[in-house]
């Protein structure tokens, strides 16, 4: 395996002629609202069938030159990932477990027919980036710098079959803490009119599509006055998937965790399989089984589950205060944060941000 630096050298960097001042970079990155202010750079990296995967650079952020018959801009072919750079408290930045969302990436790019990308080369168009914008990897309690590779199908051909030319891109945004107010529970609307992946779909995949797909039920759970989306596998007996962003973790009155089985229509969350072996260190048994909505329900009127918590990249781990569906709406642990809930997510993030040993050797220094 080459070392982070060799992989960064890969890259040429062409820096912006024009970066933001520093007292605007500041005020910016004080208290930016997710997803909405982005870094100097970008890295890019060009795929062509002859030539492979070529012309590694970071050069300055700003508008794609597109064609308007590209082909990603007509049939989806579309993948992107989401990790974040953390900035210690002895100024050093690091990544969390990135090796992860490489492989992931490259699962997607199979599946939507796209090249796959070595993980050699994300790893280094990742750092290449965090490396010319460090500046920008914000310190403060849950601040960090979001990263998103995405790869595009940018062949100019109107027709349905695979691309013969793409580029990997990242781009970098800094984020504040996920929420405003702290954490606080959310409510969660399950959906039984739509199902956002199926049996042989694309629900592995971190595909545009996937998303697009989950938008209408949750702007209609919204108008129910729900915060979040979870759906269901679409088969005959209704299983539990996942929320559009997150996936979903059940605490049992007996100390057992059920999450929902890997289907091949869940997504393979990073902080998913964190929480797993967190919380198999700490003796707990994790369930990861076909969770039928039947059973939920029943453990939910019961009182057997006594926690319910979502986790993803961007809002760590957080609390579920209430599930509902067209025939029940039942509150969880009174609508209030779950203590082990809260616990794993102080854990993980004090592995994240330095503040406590790093027991799996997950954190990689960019
Ligand atoms: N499910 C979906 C559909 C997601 O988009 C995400 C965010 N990537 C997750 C789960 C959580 O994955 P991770 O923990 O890797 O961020």
């Amino acid at each position: 395996t080459r070392s982070l630096d060799e992989l960064v050298s890969q890259f040429s960097v062409h820096r912006s002629t024009s970066p933001l001042p520093v007292e605007e970079r500041v005020a910016l990155t004080a208290s930016p609202k997710f997803g909405t202010v982005f870094t100097d750079h970008m890295t890019r990296m060009t795929w062509t069938v002859d030539e492979g995967w070529h012309n590694r650079r970071v050069e300055p952020y700003g508008p794609l030159h597109m064609d308007p018959a590209a082909a990603v801009l007509h049939y989806g072919q579309e993948i992107f990932e989401g990790l974040k750079a953390y900035r210690h408290a002895d100024g050093s930045v690091w990544s969390f477990r990135p090796e992860q969302n490489a492989l992931r990436y490259a699962l997607s790019a199979r599946r939507l027919a796209l090249p796959e990308l070595p993980v050699d080369d994300f790893l280094g168009s990742v750092a290449a980036l965090v490396r010319t914008d460090v500046d920008w990897v914000p310190s403060g309690e849950e601040a960090s710098l979001y990263l998103r590779p995405f790869m595009i199908a940018s062949e100019v051909f109107l027709g349905v079959r695979p691309t013969h030319e793409a580029e990997h891109l990242v781009i970098a945004s800094p984020v504040g803490p996920y929420f405003d107010k702290g954490v606080h529970p959310v409510n969660i609307w399950i959906s039984r009119d739509y199902a956002r992946a199926g049996r042989g779909g694309t629900g592995e995949a971190k595909c545009g599509g996937n998303y697009a797909a989950s938008l209408l039920p949750q702007q209609e759970a919204g108008k129910r006055g729900f915060d979040q989306v979870c759906f269901l596998d679409g088969g005959q007996t209704p299983a539990l998937e996942e929320l559009g962003g997150m996936n979903v973790f059940f605490v049992h009155d007996d100390g057992t965790v059920v999450t929902p089985a890997l289907s091949g229509s869940i997504l393979r969350g990073v902080t998913r399989s964190s929480i797993i072996q967190l919380l198999t260190d700490r003796g707990l048994t994790v369930r990861e089984e076909h969770l039928t909505l039947d059973a939920l329900r029943d453990g939910l009127e019961k009182g057997r589950i006594v926690e319910a918590f979502a986790c993803g990249t961007a809002a760590v781990v957080t609390p579920i205060g209430r599930l509902a569906d067209n025939d029940f709406d039942v509150t969880i642990n009174n609508g209030e944060s779950g203590t082990l809930t809260m616990d794993i997510r102080r854990e993980l993030t004090d592995i994240q941000y330095g503040r406590r040993p790093d027991p799996h050797g997950w954190m990689t220094r960019l």
